[in-house]
């Protein structure tokens, strides 16, 4: 049963990008546990699939099994904090098809609980501004607020104090992840921030978003957690070399791994590498960059036909 509107029970049907950091440094270690970073992040076009419907009880099906798929998954912390917030939010029943890659520094759980919180507000055209909307995002995690609000953006704070920043050119992606999970916390945990040396220029990274320099964005990509996972992890480092063996000129880990993305200007460099690496890699992507106009696009409202 969907949310009766007009006669017709509808459903919300939203596309939850992953995102990769095209810049990201670690400041320091605040009083409450949590690191102060500073990054920028940018949404991609490998998403997951959620479909949003009212039930009689708040229920939620998977089609992955390596994900808890009780209150503890972000879509259902997402529908619980929506139905706390905005009494006329029915019990809810949540699908979600995985595409995304769990644990793998891409933000897949956060996408799917900013997915879930615009796919309710959509839903039922709930009075509820950006900001609010953004602050019960934060709630979430701190990837929540990006996922929501992408495509480009520059991350302080925790991750989730965002400056939109001008949209990345068009950048082709090929995405290799490793074989096993990485827990975000570890890696932070793992991390000594009087260590990391060369810290990026922010500024002059954002005037390259501003000027659209595809060879200055490509160049400057950096990843201050890279050292902690690869020492914690070699074989994301081995994965790293291997992909440059392969003739990758731009690699870099999303996050805190272990996915390593190669970021290319050319479709037709990108999608030769692709067929090359796929020789290589069991789990591999191909994706590009999104725009604020694709990113726009991802909520769509029908009937249950
Ligand atoms: P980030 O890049 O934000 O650090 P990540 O991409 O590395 O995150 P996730 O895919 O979000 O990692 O998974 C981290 C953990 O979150 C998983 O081990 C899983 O148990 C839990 N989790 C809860 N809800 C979800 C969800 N909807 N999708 C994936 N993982 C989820």
């Amino acid at each position: 049963m969907g949310a009766l509107q007009g006669g017709l029970y509808l459903k919300a049907k939203i596309k939850g990008y992953a995102k990769i950091n095209l810049l990201l440094d670690v400041l320091r270690k605040r009083n409450d546990g949590y690191h102060d970073v500073q990054m920028i992040m940018q949404a991609i076009d490998l998403y997951d699939e959620i479909i949003i419907q009212s039930a009689e009880t708040n229920r939620l099906w998977l089609t992955t099994a390596n994900i808890p798929n009780d209150e503890s998954n972000l879509a259902m912390q997402a529908a619980l904090l929506m139905q706390k917030n905005f009494s006329q939010v029915p019990p809810l029943a949540i699908e979600l098809k995985k595409n995304i890659p769990v644990a793998a520094g891409l933000a897949g759980g956060s996408t799917d609980g900013a997915a879930v919180l615009l796919g309710i507000k959509t839903l039922f055209h709930l009075e509820c501004s950006m900001d609010k909307l953004l602050q019960l995002a934060a709630q979430l995690g701190s990837d929540v607020p990006f996922c929501l609000s992408g495509p480009t953006a520059l991350a302080s704070g925790r991750g989730e104090i965002l400056t939109a920043l001008a949209e990345c050119p068009r950048l082709y992606l090929v995405l290799v992840k490793p074989p096993f999970g990485v827990s975000t916390a570890e890696i932070y945990g793992h991390l000594n921030t009087a260590e990391i040396k060369d810290r990026p220029d922010f500024d002059y990274y954002c005037q390259a978003l501003q000027t659209q320099n595809s060879k200055i964005i490509l160049s400057h990509m950096s990843n201050a957690l890279e050292r902690s996972t690869f020492a914690l992890y070699p074989d994301v480092a081995e994965t790293k070399r291997q992909l440059q063996q392969l003739g990758a000129k731009y690699v870099l880990m999303s996050g805190s791994g272990p996915t390593v993305f190669c970021a290319f200007q050319e479709k037709i460099e990108a999608e030769t590498f692709y067929k090359k690496a796929k020789e290589y890699f069991q789990e591999i992507y191909f994706s590009q960059t999104i725009t604020a106009t694709e990113l726009k696009e991802r909520v769509s409202i029908s009937d249950e036909s």
